[in-house]
């Protein structure tokens, strides 16, 4: 059947690969939001607690939830909580990030009472235009926490472009505002956040701006965004389907929903039980996606279906029940990923709850 097969050495060595970058004192934030990034939030949750990471993030409150009742004890920042699941984050001991003053006003109130200040977080929009604080809100976030009954754990903001060669005017000046909100804060004695901008690729890109924290997610799992930079990572995935079935058509004949291909000469065609509801789009059926038999790769012809996807096996001897990987050692989900112009990112995450997850010691 499909199996995702996680490997457990290659992501210790990713968590120490970008620790290596960082100065002892710099915290790896290690975010495992969407479920590890497809891989299985649990049991990285599990890995990268006994690596002893410094914190956890994940974006909604119900993925930091999963992480409790599955027994995990570090800290975890929730990066975009909503405010009908800010009593569930408080009763797991989750952390929010605040974004702006409808969340702090909501938040503030429901720990008001609190015998201890509850550990929040704040997030500045510096340019992404997604989510934050505006950085002229940041004199009224520091006076407000001072009559709140939050302690501010850490401020940040989050690069558009990271991974884009250096120099850049728009991150240069995503820095330059970020630094001046964090000399603000600064000023204030009555807290003493640390501060946090890189993502994975910022880490490799920027390493002067590591500050007290990165938030590193596609790197643990073995991506950086930059082909030399992906060199000192291991992707810990492999994606593996067998051969269902093997069909040997005429030229002229048609496979799939749509006649999406036609043989061009007489083929053969095998059928993978692994289609777009596992994560691999139709898309990939426009002759874009390749897979490998071995070291042979061979293309992803036809429609897509929700359930297989048809590979055109006429120059590779196969038979029924042979493995065939999707990526892995012979191709990466990044270059996988752009045959069909997205990124690594979105292909993990999409692969299917139906692929058994695998984990690897
Ligand atoms: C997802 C996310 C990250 C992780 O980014 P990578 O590129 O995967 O390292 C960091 N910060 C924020 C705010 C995020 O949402």
């Amino acid at each position: 059947m499909n199996q995702l097969r996680i490997s457990a050495k290659a992501l210790a060595h990713n968590f120490w690969a970008l620790k290596s970058r960082l100065s002892p004192s710099t915290k790896l934030i290690a975010v495992v939001k969407a479920n590890a990034y497809g891989h299985g939030a649990v049991a990285v949750a599990k890995q990268l607690e006994a690596l002893q990471t410094d914190y956890l993030a994940v974006a909604y409150v119900a993925e930091g939830q999963e992480l409790r009742e599955a027994g995990i004890q570090l800290p975890i920042m929730v990066f975009y909580p909503q405010k009908a699941h800010f009593k569930t984050l408080i009763d797991y001991r989750l952390e929010p990030v605040l974004y702006s003053k409808q969340t702090w006003h909501a938040f503030s109130e429901l720990v008001q009472s609190m015998t201890e200040k509850y550990p929040v977080h704040i997030k500045y929009n510096t340019g992404l235009n997604r989510i934050g604080f505006l950085p002229e809100e940041a004199n009224w976030v520091i006076a407000n926490a001072a009559k709140s009954n939050m302690s501010l754990i850490s401020v940040y903001s989050h690069l558009i472009e990271s991974e884009g060669p250096r120099p850049h005017r728009t991150s240069d000046k995503q820095i330059n505002t970020f630094l001046e909100i964090k000399a603000l804060h600064e000023k204030d004695t009555e807290q003493s956040p640390w501060f946090h901008l890189l993502n994975t690729s910022g880490v490799y890109n920027y390493p002067e701006q590591q500050l007290d924290a990165v938030r590193c997610g596609i790197g643990l799992y073995g991506f950086a965004n930059h082909p030399e930079w992906d060199q000192s990572l291991q992707p810990i995935a492999t994606l593996e389907s067998v051969i269902s079935q093997i069909h040997h058509i005429q030229k002229g004949e048609t496979v799939g929903y749509d006649q999406g291909w036609v043989a061009p000469k007489d083929s053969v065609i095998a059928t993978l039980p692994l289609g777009h509801a596992d994560g691999i789009g139709r898309h990939f059926g426009k002759q874009k996606g390749t897979v490998c038999i071995g070291a042979t790769k061979v293309p992803i012809v036809g429609n897509v279906c929700m359930d297989m996807l048809m590979i055109d096996v006429s120059n590779c001897k196969c038979q029924v029940g042979d493995t065939v990987q999707i990526f892995g050692n012979q191709q990466s989900a990044a270059t996988l990923a752009r045959q069909s112009e997205t990124i690594s990112y979105e292909l993990l995450t999409g692969i299917g709850s139906r692929v058994f997850r695998i984990w690897e010691p």
